[in-house]
């Protein structure tokens, strides 16, 4: 065994309290090196009444590791433990004190996990794990009054740039609720709503007050209501980072300099404010200079920035926030945000904006959730561009799952594409067929996933701002057969919780080929996933012990024969298969 690739640390996400009773161990080995491994656990107190040995499951792997979980229920919510790992005859026990051939003397030199404390246990809101949402960008969605359209407002259906505007606003999204059941979404994010001098609205001058071009905050309470009513929930996005070239604060700053009260609110770092060679003497989002960056460690700001968290919570009910830029804020200030969005609603669900790996905010102090774009990239790469072969897919979303506790993978935010990208579409050279294959990937894997508005008909273009386009509403224009099947997908995952948080496990991922089988499985139900990523049709098989499976789009039995289910698959095709577990 290589004793080089063991590895285990104690608390964070390789030792972690899912809930009040139940602890997850996590172990890494070298992969396909150890063939079974056990955690050795008992109560540091009563060692001999309470040790148990429970064998760890592999729940992912990558191209160098395996990675082993163990649930843990102590019996006093202390724990104990060793690992012991068995390759062949041989067998090796690790602690924190070293790696022996014999087995420790228990539990001097054992891992601890001293005490599960409620109040420390990670425990995003039940219904993220139920929901998809709908990301909408409210200028682009609908235009329900034009009575508040800005000046200079263009055609709908015009081509974006960065400037201009059409109109859009939250009458529209009000008139277009019932599209949006029928698609069977169950929440909302909102790109920005509060007053801003730009379309997209990240430059916020008023955290208090909807833009007059969207409408009013009666309108948004009243939309918010009419959600609720339907049982869509909401979340809005939180532009916390920085603020609007206009936002008062700011202006005191440019106008008294170092003199203002508002000095210290900002990062600067040397008056006057100006631009010198392109780089703002004050601390910016990137180097825009209509984006000057808060000192979010002063006091006054931060009581400034949460009470406006707090406010819309109370005053609309909002069920979330998604947080702009959010890696570029202090630890200590998400805290204290966690703090106050859950005393004023204990369900809301905290979503970062986090590009990159997110641990140091997902182990229940900060936030719920981030932005999954490391899920999106190997997505749109293997079935997008068809770049990698299928154990490298495997691979790289074993990577992804080792990253953050159960808790966070069951509610991260899934999506395909955003605001921020070009559309899923557009990345798929307009194939439809590899966006149905990204399409089923995302509504059947675990997460919180998020349809970006309008590729649910078709809408295509590259990054920003082409990807912010109109909304298409003249039906015959809509691509109603792939809203149909998002509505199928979406359907079957809101009916069946194995597509949510069920066990996930790769069956077929090969090298050299991009035909992939992969598993969801509860309590309830066992679906298998067949997909052909790949030009050419193909026959599948794969060993199965029962003849009780259906598919699951169009119920009709999928015989096994001499135990092997065998699958034909077009090009890009794919097959969905359950059965009910007895
Ligand atoms: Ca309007």
């Amino acid at each position: 065994m290589q004793l080089e690739a063991f590895y285990h640390g104690p608390k964070n996400l390789w030792a972690y309290a899912y809930d009040n009773e139940t602890l997850h161990l996590r172990v890494r080995t070298k992969r396909d090196d150890v063939q079974r491994v056990y955690a050795v656990t008992g109560d540091k107190y009563d060692w001999e009444r309470t040790t148990h040995t429970y064998p760890m499951e592999k729940f992912a792997s990558d191209s160098i590791f395996d990675y082993w979980e163990a649930q843990v229920k102590p019996a006093y919510r202390r724990l104990n433990y060793a690992f012991r790992f068995e390759a062949g005859t041989e067998a090796l026990w690790m602690c924190e004190s070293g790696i022996s051939h014999e087995e420790p003397y228990p539990p001097g030199g054992y891992y601890t996990f001293p005490y599960i404390h409620e109040i420390d246990v990670f425990n995003p809101p039940d219904w993220a794990k139920e929901a998809v949402f709908y990301q909408l960008f409210p200028e682009r969605f609908a235009n329900g009054d034009p009575s508040n359209d800005p000046e200079g407002v263009e055609p709908w259906g015009g081509q974006p740039t960065r400037e201009n505007f059409f109109g859009g606003d939250l009458k529209g999204v009000q008139d277009h609720l019932d599209y949006l059941l029928d698609l069977g979404i169950n929440a909302i994010y909102f790109t920005p709503l509060f007053k801003s001098p730009s379309n997209h609205k990240y430059d916020t001058i008023d955290y208090r007050t909807v833009d007059p071009h969207f409408g009013t905050n009666e309108q948004l309470k009243e939309l918010v209501e009419a959600c609720h009513d339907k049982g869509i929930r909401v979340m809005l996005d939180a532009v916390f980072n920085h603020c609007g070239y206009e936002f008062p604060p700011f202006q005191d700053v440019l106008k008294h300099g170092k003199d203002s009260k508002y000095a210290d609110w900002f990062h600067v770092k040397e008056f006057p404010l100006e631009v010198r060679d392109g780089i703002p003497t004050y601390d910016t989002f990137g180097f825009f200079e209509h984006m000057p960056k808060f000192n979010t460690a002063n006091p006054e700001v931060k009581e400034y920035l949460l009470d406006v968290a707090r406010y819309w919570i109370g005053e609309i009910k909002l069920d979330g926030w998604r947080l702009d830029v959010a890696d570029e804020i202090d630890h200590h200030f998400w805290r204290d945000f966690r703090r106050i969005v859950k005393e004023a609603n204990p369900d809301a669900y905290i979503v970062g904006e986090v590009w990159n790996d997110s641990i140091m905010w997902l182990l229940g102090d900060q936030f719920d959730s981030v932005m999954n774009y490391p899920f999106s990239n190997k997505v749109l790469e293997f079935f997008a561009a068809g770049e990698r072969d299928g154990i490298s897919f495997a691979n790289d979303m074993g990577a992804l799952l080792t990253r953050y506790p159960k808790q966070a993978n069951e509610v991260i935010f899934n999506l395909l594409c955003s605001h921020d990208t070009p559309r899923a579409l557009t990345l798929c050279g307009e194939d439809k067929r590899r966006l149905k294959l990204c399409v089923v990937y995302l509504l059947t894997y675990m997460g919180t996933p998020c349809i970006f508005y309008g590729d649910e008909i078709g809408l295509s273009g590259g990054g920003d701002p082409d990807c912010r386009q109109c909304m298409e509403w003249d039906f015959d224009k809509q691509d109603r057969e792939l809203f149909d099947f998002y509505k199928l997908l979406i359907g079957l995952r809101k009916k069946h919780g194995a597509l949510r948080d069920g066990r996930f496990r790769f069956l077929k991922a090969d090298p050299h080929d991009r035909r992939i089988i992969y598993e969801r499985m509860d309590g309830k139900m066992h679906f298998l996933i067949w997909m052909n990523n790949e030009e050419t049709p193909t026959d599948m098989e794969y060993p199965l012990e029962t003849n009780d499976w259906k598919d699951a789009l169009s119920e009709e039995p999928v015989p096994v024969k001499d135990g092997k289910m065998k699958i034909h698959l077009d090009e890009l095709g794919y097959r969905i298969v359950y059965r009910q577990i007895k």
